[in-house]
Parts: C-alpha cells; structure tokens; sequence
C-alpha cells in the first residue's frame, strides 16, 4: 500500500513538472551538450555553435549596455535594437539635430558619435567557483554572517582574478541562490559609437500603444561600432582607437525564414523568477507588480500633466515616461497572466508536492522537513509588511530631492561616527566625487513641482496603511493635520530646504563639510528619521534573506532530487542559448495571430497620430520596389516575426538565427502574453518578437540608402 502511495506521488509529481522541462529553455553554454542539437533542427555542428576551446559563434555575441547585440562584420559593427541605443542618440540630439525623430546615419567611419557611456562585454570565459564562494559558510550558524562571508570571498575571488587577468573584468553570478555560483570573464569594449539608427517612426512605430504587443510593425534595429587602441587592448573614447576585429562575426542570410523553422537565439537574458518559492509569487501577484504599475501610472499621467505646461519639462520627461510606462505595461501583462494561468495556486500545488515527496523519503525528510514551511513563513512575514517596504523601495527614486538629502544623511552618520580629525579628512577625500556623482544624478531628475505632488501622493498612501504598516515618520509629521495642512506642510518643507538649489549642495561639498551636515533644514531632518525608521526594517530585511538564501538552497537541492536531474539556472544576465520554431499562436479566445508582418500592414496602420510613416516609405511600397527582399509566400515585405522562443528582457537585440548559425533577425520583444514568462514559460502562451532581416536590409538600402553598412555586411542587393 505504502509503495503504491508513494509511487503515485512520484508519478504525479513527474506529470506536474514535465511542463517545467519546456520552460527552462535558456540554457547555459555548459548545458548544450544535453541537448540533442541535430534533432531539434540544428544543421551545423555544435561545436561551431560553442567552442570552448576554439571559435565559434558565441564569440559573435556581446552584451550593449542591458541589451544583446552581435558583430557582424571584421570591423567591430555591431547590430542591436533602436530602443537599446536609443538614450545614446537622446544624448547626441537637439532641437537643430533631432536624430531621435529623423534618425542618423554616419556617412564614414569619422562621423561616427560616440555612445557617451555605454559598455559592451564579451564573454571571455567561466568557471564554477561555488565551493570557493561558500568556502567557510558551512560551519556559520547566523545566517547575516553566512551572507557576509559569502560576499567577502566573492570578493576576494573577483579582485584576485581581476589581477591575474590583466584586460578583462571579472564578475560572479550567483545561479541558484544561496548554492551555485559562476565567475565571468569579460572583455569590455569602452569606446563604443553611433553607425545607424533608423527615424523613430520604423525603429519605434506605433510607439507605447504597440509596445508588447503583436502584431507589430516595428523595425527596431540599429547599428553600433566597437573601437580598441591600436594594440588591441580595450580603451576609452579616442579618435586614435581603431574598429575591434571581433573573433567572429555573424553571416547574413538575406532569404530570412519561414514559418515552422527553427531559429534560435544567443543573448544575455536579464531576469526570471522560476525557481523561486510559491511564497514569492504569492507576493508578487498580491503586491508588487499591482503597487509598481499603479505607482508609475500615476506618475507618467502626473508627468504628462506637467508636461503640457511646459515643454521644457516635457522633453525632459519623455525617456523617463517611455521607461515607465513599458514596465506598467509588462507588469499589467504579468498580472493578467498570473491571472489566466492560475500560477500562484500551481505553484502552491507543485511546492505541495514536493513537501509530499520529502516527507516519503525518510533521509529527505530529515533533511529537508523543515525547508518549505519556513520558507513560508518567511514570505508570510514579507507579505503581511508588503505595502510598508514597497513604499520604503520606492519613496527614495520618486523623489530625488529628499533622495539627495537621505544620501547627505548617511554620509553624514558615517562622517560624525569617525572620531579624529585625520579619519574625517581621509573619509572626505575618499567619498568627495562619490558624493558628487550621486548629486549630479538625482540632480538630473530634480523637478519641485513634480517631487511635491509625488510625496503627497507617498504621504496619502501610507496615512492608509493598516497599523502593522504604518510609516511612523509620516505619522508623526502629519500628526494632529488634515489634509490640506499635511500639504501646506510639504510645500513649506521644499520651499525652505536648500536641497533644492543642487548647486549650493555642490558648494558646500566642496567647501564645507560640516555645514552642510549640521544644516538646520526639515528636508534634511525628516529625511534623517526616514533613514533611521529603514535602516531598522532593512536589518530585518537582511536577517530574511539570509535565511532565505540557505533555504533556497535546500530547496533547490530537494527539488533536483524530485526531479532526478539539474534544472537550468533563472536568468540572470550571463550569457543563454534558446531554441525554438517561427510559429504563430492563439492568444486569445478565437483569434489566431499569424507568424510574420508585412509592409503592407505597416502601411495599413497608418493614421497620422499614433502611427506615423515617412514618406518614402509609403512611396517605395506604392512601387513595391522591395529589392529582392519579397517573402514569396507573403509576397510583400516582411516587417517583423514571431517564434516561440524563451527570452526576457535583456534580450533585446539578440540575433535570431537560422539552422546554420546565420542572422536572419534581430529580437527585441516579447507579446503580450509573454509578458508572464519571467514567472512560468508556455509553448501556448510565450512567443517572442523580432525584426525580420529583410526589413532591416531593405530599410538600410532603400529608406537610408546607407550602402557603405550593406557592403560592410557583405550582403547582394
Ligand atoms: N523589450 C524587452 C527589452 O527591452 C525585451 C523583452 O523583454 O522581451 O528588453
């Protein structure tokens, strides 16, 4: 009987995580070999997929920043997506030269623009260091300890490897948390500069209203260059810097591809939650991603308010509302994903599970018994102090102002613990220019108008949290107040505060250190209660995720037993494979969304308004002069494709690439719902988006007529 009863469970159990197997589809370079390549459509050896020891494809990809592109041609070009480049093209506009609207185009090498700051990595090589990184941990009972060790050998490992590895930047990733750990080495490309973008009506058409949805017709793409000093080595912008010859570059395949073939992706996806407790995505649906997107909501519609008053601020506002309003959206994807799949219950059913199957195995149990209930009871805690630490998490970036004055606030308790006149002047040197560069970025944000609106909105929330929640800083600023003097009160406090003329700050750093610690300022005051009422509730944050992170490895210890094999690692910002097919979907009751876009569509959608097209786009289509570049099923052009591929955000700008390793796209999204696959993958549900190569090609020849990029790709028109 015992038997049976056990059996089913594992049978159960291997039925509930089958679909897992599917999901973890972005796959580390050390899993391909358990992958069987050829089978799933793969014509070229894998070993010119990876190479470890030699060349291969790999060596084409490199990180952009947060995004993925790739090289595609000897001299360091590099393609990757117009949203990723975009900011670099904000910095080198203005109103005479608005390249963000009519797009750029370098006409040689020397007019190129440097990408102000932008930092490309290129995989050099990895190793596991995790027995080095939990060297120690094993016999530490206090589990802020364990944290505190594990990030000193971290460390030390990382500042070791830098000095063995003169030219590369070492980095370690945690893979599952709390149990595996990979260090990165990467080599950095400093001196990065625009080649091409496309006008913002092809690489942004249809703007915030097409954005996460499909189908699309955007043709978000853009071209970068890599520069090196002259030997070779990795430098900072100079006009003696030459093209990086990259150990390879991907071949263009001007044919592009069909529905149903398989494509697959090299890029450095940047987050997902899988592996991570049903309790964590109980607060995530519950709390977090309502309280994100209903916060930044508010904030783009008060920005646009603003905005219309003063076009000065609306420029100013335009990348932070375009950065908002695409998490609000992917995180309003999520929820109703959350809500289509039923996750959190499931995820409550697996973990039941897997506690069932623990407590059938005696040597499990005792091992791991413990491990779900605390979890739970962990993220029980978490959940019940939800609404209080989201506002903590965000009262600081909406507000940059009071941001500014909690930073001075810090400085200033960790200035006046140092007790000679010596260590104070030692501190000062060394925290001057950090000091600084913190100001200068608040500073960039500063907008009275908008933080004063934006801290009474904070100051309304939190009068209404339950008791266990309440803000005691808030409370006692507002005690015995209605309303309307609460905000007489806030007003007050930014009209008198000196945080709001940056440029006295930046004086007083400059001159005089005490002065501006011993500032008689409510800002700085209500802002220094502030810190202490988190300093407090981040120490028992500290204390939850360090037992969390022994448990998490536990749990991922017991699950892999469950499973009888090693799962692949979430996404986490190092470099992933995934595979898959050029597919259309359903996406909803009774509608069939198909695999490719055209121009056609493109010019279809045309209104004037949101949707806006160049004129010579509409002219070439009228001509149907589409070079050679036709889809002959479609016969039109195509704009953008669907697959169903697992990829994230940080993918943007992969290459998408055909059987032979050839570039046929460029991916840069995900539909709508896919938005919910950082949490759970679906074939039914997860497709991602990318520009068709054809596009890119014909925009390039046709729209730009940027024929030094076209032959540098080496491709016939
Ligand atoms: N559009 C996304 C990004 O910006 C790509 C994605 O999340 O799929 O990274």
């Amino acid at each position: 009987m015992k038997k049976i009863r056990l059996f089913t469970a594992v049978f159960f159990a291997f039925l509930l995580f089958q679909s897992h197997k599917t999901d973890e589809g972005m796959f580390l370079l050390s899993d391909l070999k358990n992958i069987n390549l050829k089978k799933v459509g793969l014509k070229i050896k894998p070993i010119e997929l990876y190479n470890p020891k030699g060349v291969s494809l790999v060596d084409a990809i490199v990180r952009v920043g947060g995004c993925t592109g790739s090289f595609v041609s000897n001299e360091g070009l590099i393609v990757t997506n117009h949203h990723c480049a975009f900011s670099f093209v904000a910095a080198i506009s203005d109103t005479i030269n608005n390249y963000i609207s009519k797009g750029f185009l370098a006409k040689n090498k020397a007019d190129e623009r440097q990408a102000k700051g932008l930092v490309c990595k290129i995989t050099a090589s990895y190793e596991d260091v995790s027995s080095k990184v939990l060297n120690g941990t094993q016999i530490i009972s206090n589990s802020v300890d364990r944290l505190k060790l594990i990030s000193e050998n971290s460390r030390k490992i990382v500042e070791e490897e830098n000095k063995n590895n003169a030219g590369l930047s070492c980095e370690i990733s945690e893979m599952f948390v709390g149990r595996n750990y990979t260090l990165f080495r990467y080599k950095l490309l400093k001196d990065v500069r625009i080649v091409y973008v496309p006008a913002r009506s092809i690489g942004e058409y249809g703007g915030e209203l097409d954005n996460w949805v499909w189908p699309r017709h955007s043709g978000d793409f853009a071209f970068l260059r890599a520069y090196v000093s002259p030997d070779g080595t990795a430098a900072e912008f100079s006009m003696n810097n030459v093209p990086y010859k990259p150990a390879k570059f991907l071949k263009i395949n001007k044919a592009g591809v069909s529905e149903n073939d398989f494509v697959f992706v090299l890029g450095y996806p940047g987050r997902t939650f899988r592996h991570r407790p049903a309790g964590f995505f109980k607060y995530h649906e519950q709390y977090m991603l309502k309280y994100v997107s209903n916060l930044f909501d508010w904030e783009i519609n008060e920005m646009e308010k603003i905005g219309k008053e003063n076009k000065f601020l609306e420029i100013k506002y335009a990348s932070q509302i375009k950065s908002l309003a695409n998490t609000a959206k992917n995180y309003k994807g999520k929820l109703q994903g959350f809500k289509r799949v039923g996750l959190t219950a499931k995820k409550f059913e697996e973990e039941n599970q897997l506690e069932s199957f623990i407590k059938s195995k005696p040597e499990l149990n005792e091992k791991y018994a413990a491990v779900i209930p605390r979890i739970n009871t962990l993220y029980d805690e978490i959940t019940k102090f939800a609404p209080r630490n989201l506002w903590f998490d965000y009262i600081y970036s909406v507000a940059p102002i009071l941001a500014t004055a909690a930073t001075i606030d810090n400085f200033k308790v960790a200035f006046q613990n140092l007790k000679t006149e010596e260590e104070k002047s030692d501190f000062k040197k060394r925290n001057q220019k950090k000091l600084k560069e913190t100001l200068y970025a608040f500073k960039a944000k500063y907008d009275l108008t908008f933080e004063r609106a934006v801290v009474k909105k904070m100051f309304e929330d939190a009068l209404k949290f339950n008791s266990e929640n309440k803000i005691k800083e808030v409370q006692i600023f507002s005690e015995g107040l209605n309303e309307s003097d609460i905000s007489r009160k806030i007003d007050a406090m930014y009209s008198l505060t000196l945080f709001k003329s940056p440029d006295e700050i930046d004086v007083l750093i400059d001159t005089d250190w005490n002065k501006l610690f011993s500032m008689n300022d409510l800002l700085l005051y209500f802002a220094s209660q502030l810190n202490k009422e988190l300093n407090f509730y981040d120490d028992e944050d500290r204390k939850r995720e360090g037992e969390l992170n022994l448990l998490m490895a536990k749990y991922a210890d017991a699950k892999s037993v469950f499973m009888q094999t090693n799962f692949v690692p979430d996404a986490n910002s190092t470099l992933r494979f995934t595979y898959g097919y050029v597919k259309g979907y359903s996406p909803n009751d009774a509608i069939y969304n198909n695999a490719f876009t055209t121009l056609g569509g493109m010019i279809e959608k045309e209104d004037g308004k949101d949707y806006e097209l160049l004129d010579i786009v509409k002219e070439l289509y009228l001509a149907r002069d589409f070079s050679t570049l036709i889809h002959p099923k479609l016969n039109d052009l195509p704009v953008d494709l669907l697959y169903n591929l697992d990829t994230t955000g940080g993918n943007s700008g992969s290459p998408v690439m055909n059987s032979k390793g050839e570039l046929i796209g460029v991916n840069f999204d995900r539909a709508y719902t896919a938005t919910i696959n950082d949490y759970a993958w679906n074939e039914s549900y997860s497709r991602s988006v990318g520009v068709d190569i054809r596009f890119v090609l014909w925009v390039l020849k046709k729209v730009a007529k940027a024929d030094s990029i076209i032959n540098e790709l080496k491709v016939e028109l």
